[in-house]
């Protein structure tokens, strides 16, 4: 399944893979142009063919509990940001709060705090 452009190559598209990592199963939404030789741990080295290493993992914001949707990667490609609701834990308390995700070529997505 394709979701969108890869913002950081010319013909790459974002597409989703099924990854287990450390027992877990996760999505992994990598550009077609990245590869990687070893994926079952948590070094990463793209293969000799990779011309791009863009990619986002479903789970890059899940200490905010927040799994990143099909939906929502799709508009982060084609918009560039997002609003994402990010729950915090902090004293005890369940805390609901919307920032706005924007794409991230090193991290995949990073979080706007003002
Ligand atoms: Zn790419």
């Amino acid at each position: 399944m394709i979701l969108g452009k890869c913002p950081y190559c010319d013909n790459g598209e974002i597409e989703v893979r099924e990854k287990e990592v450390r027992g877990k199963k996760v999505k992994l939404y990598a550009c077609s142009n990245a590869h990687w030789m070893s994926e079952d741990g948590e070094m990463y080295e793209l293969t000799q063919e990779s011309t791009c290493d863009f990619r986002i993992w479903q789970n890059t914001l899940a200490r905010y509990g927040k799994w990143l949707s099909y939906k929502e990667v799709r508009e982060l490609l084609s918009e560039g940001e997002i609003e994402v609701e990010l729950l915090s834990k902090k004293y005890g308390k369940k805390i609901n709060y919307t920032k706005t995700a924007i794409l991230n070529q090193e991290y995949g997505v990073s979080i706007i705090w003002d």
